[in-house]
């Protein structure tokens, strides 16, 4: 069985420019950016799609939105603004099938998005 690229990151088998880490928490640069700073937030668990997140792990989302916050500053686009997208499924554009909240800024973003 073909193993989970976003764990073989999290484990430091595959590589990546790490942003951040915790114990729950991994986030990295995205390696085919859509704007000048785009950041990967996951959990280190295998979670596939936010459907497949337990009703449990409200401690676990928010971490990862606080993570989220702390890499806007440490990105320096907290004051300019930044955003937040998860993609679920395939409708939802979703590719990796392991969770992850994009942090795109950097440069203005539109509304709808495509
Ligand atoms: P999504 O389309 O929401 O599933 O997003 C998946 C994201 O993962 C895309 O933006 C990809 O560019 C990114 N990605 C895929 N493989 C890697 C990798 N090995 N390292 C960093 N980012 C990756």
């Amino acid at each position: 069985m073909r193993r989970c690229i976003f764990c073989q990151i999290v484990k430091k088998e595959l590589p990546s420019t790490v942003v951040y880490e915790d114990d729950q928490v991994f986030a990295f640069e995205d390696i085919d950016p859509k704007a000048p700073v785009h950041v990967l937030i996951i959990p280190k668990k295998h979670i596939a799609t936010l459907m497949d997140v337990p009703d449990q792990e409200e401690t676990l989302m928010g971490r990862m939105i606080l993570v989220a916050k702390k890499i806007a500053i440490l990105k320096n686009v907290h004051h300019r603004g930044f955003r937040l997208v998860i993609n679920c499924n395939p409708e939802g554009g979703q590719s990796v099938y392991h969770l992850h909240l994009h942090l795109l800024g950097g440069r203005g973003m539109r509304w709808p998005p495509g």
